[in-house]
């Protein structure tokens, strides 16, 4: 497979290219990757721009069925996507697979909003007169997204962006490129030329290209907090609006009246399953010292029966990392656990195996001030936590600068509501994995992880459109 871009409804050769190779196995050869200047960029954006009166004009309901269409035929090559983006990024086959559908049921959703009523009527001062509010989409809204969901994140954003009327042009992460371009293959047959636009790029020029273009009206991205705080920062300069979503650095508090199996079971999946490559991923447990002992013991042995390995067979519960670059980042975070003095009591070794596999890592006794305890791992990592009681459970889950995801396993219904009320995150999740959330419900966080609008469901609206105001007297 070659990256092209797609500009204006034609594919455009790259001159510059790099060989992809699956972080799965060294050996395999997925294709080649080519990258955008910024003029390639401009011409994206340009092409965006001539297209968006039209397709703001076509109408929410023409739009939606347009999706259903998308919908249909990414559902049609869902297992083709699936076994590439694995190949691409690492992803077991059995998650990608549910992150094809779960593209497709995002496509659906939004196809849906095209027929679903906008704004509200408001009672004027003047009995003739309607006054009422509509949306307005943006204009071209640039889509940047990060490699850990090639196929969900830049559907969770193009869908929207589409159905509320704006074009796009999109830049997916350098590690998941091949299945942006397939995607788009699939995508390009449905809808008008320059509706939908695909830059490729390799480190930070063609997104630092978009972000400065003036034909863009608005900017969504996903991935780190550095470059999120540079995207804001540069869309605030320029007066568009913008939503980053961030970095998580997800607690599970686990209390003394937990249940326990349930505990360890949502924890191990929330921490290993994308080896860890989430950002709604576990990160730290902490546990009421009551239940300490048999927590870590379950946790041990749970987390020593996980296969490692190859992800493209159907039982690998832990593939490799993204990337050499990931693989020797987390290396270092278990080489900082064990400096700072955390008991490592699983994994830690690295696997010689002919990828960038990093084994499914728990430290105990992780000091809650510790690098690997303050900072994102972004990899199969998980710390142990002990507190005393819940009032510490609670300090220790704060205090940290991220605030995505959280969960509480509790019999209590007083300790649940209590952890609703007071930890800090976008979402609290009640016996239940930081991982998972559902996309018809709103999805971001607070604090470091977010510029704190919401993603997903008809939350979505919020950024994709303008509340226009509009009154109109009955002469
Ligand atoms: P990254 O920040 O390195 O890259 C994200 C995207 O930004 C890529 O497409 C990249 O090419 C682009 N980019 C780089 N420099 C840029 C610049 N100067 N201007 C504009 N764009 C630029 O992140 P990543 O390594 O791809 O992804 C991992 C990160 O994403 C983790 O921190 C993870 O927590 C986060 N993430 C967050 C969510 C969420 O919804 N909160 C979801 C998934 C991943």
């Amino acid at each position: 497979m070659i990256g092209k871009n797609f500009i204006g409804g034609e594919w455009t050769a790259l001159d510059a290219h790099v060989v992809v190779q699956s972080p799965g196995d060294i050996s395999d050869t997925v294709g080649s990757m080519g990258f955008s200047t910024a003029q390639d960029v401009a011409a994206a954006v340009e092409a965006a721009m001539q297209a968006k009166t039209a397709w703001r004009d076509l109408g929410a309901v023409n739009r939606g069925n347009l999706l259903f269409q998308a919908a249909a035929i990414v559902e049609e090559h869902a297992e083709e996507l699936a076994q590439l983006a694995t190949r691409e990024m690492g992803k077991p086959i059995g998650e990608m697979r549910g992150e094809a559908l779960r593209a497709v049921a995002i496509l659906r959703y939004y196809a849906g909003e095209g027929y679903r009523s906008v704004g509200e009527v408001i009672p004027a001062a003047n009995p003739i007169t309607l006054q009422y509010t509509t949306r307005e989409p943006l204009g071209v809204v640039g889509v940047i997204t990060p490699w850990n969901f090639p196929l969900a994140i830049p559907m969770w954003k193009i869908a929207p962006a589409l159905i509320y009327g704006n074009t796009v042009v999109f830049k997916p992460a350098e590690w998941s490129s091949l299945v942006a371009v397939r995607m788009m293959e699939l995508l390009a047959p449905v809808f008008p030329a320059g509706v939908l636009n695909l830059v490729l790029g390799l480190g930070r020029e063609a997104g630092e290209a978009l972000i400065q273009h003036p034909g863009i009206d608005g900017i969504t991205f996903t991935g780190s907090a550095a470059v999120g705080a540079h995207v804001a920062e540069t869309a605030t300069r320029r007066g568009i609006k913008y939503q980053t979503e961030m970095g998580g650095k997800n607690p599970v508090i686990v209390a003394r009246d937990a249940n326990l199996d349930l505990a360890v079971d949502l924890a191990v999946s929330g921490a290993m399953r994308s080896a860890g490559q989430k950002c709604t991923a576990t990160s730290r447990v902490i546990v009421e010292e009551a239940v300490h002992e048999p927590f870590l013991e379950k946790l041990v042995a749970a987390v020593r029966a996980l296969k490692v390995g190859n992800p493209l067979q159907a039982d690998t519960y832990v593939g490799p990392v993204v990337s050499k670059p990931q693989f020797e980042k987390i290396q270092g975070y278990i080489e900082a656990g064990l400096r700072d003095g955390a008991r490592l009591v699983a994994g830690g070794e690295m696997l010689d195996l002919d990828g960038y596999y990093v084994p499914p890592t728990v430290f105990d006794r992780v000091h809650s001030q510790a690098v690997i305890a303050q900072e994102e791992i972004f990899g199969p990592v998980l710390g142990v936590i002990p507190v005393g009681d819940m009032d510490e459970a609670i300090r220790t889950a704060n205090n940290i600068r991220y605030g995505l995801s959280a969960s509480v396993f509790t019999g209590s219904l007083a300790t649940a509501l209590r952890c609703v009320r007071e930890i800090e995150a976008g979402l609290v999740r009640v016996n239940e994995e930081t991982a998972g959330v559902e996309l018809q419900a709103p999805f971001g966080g607070v604090k470091a992880s977010s510029s704190h609008s919401r993603e997903q469901g008809r939350a979505a609206i919020d950024f994709y459109t303008h509340v226009k105001t509009v009154a109109v007297r009955g002469l």
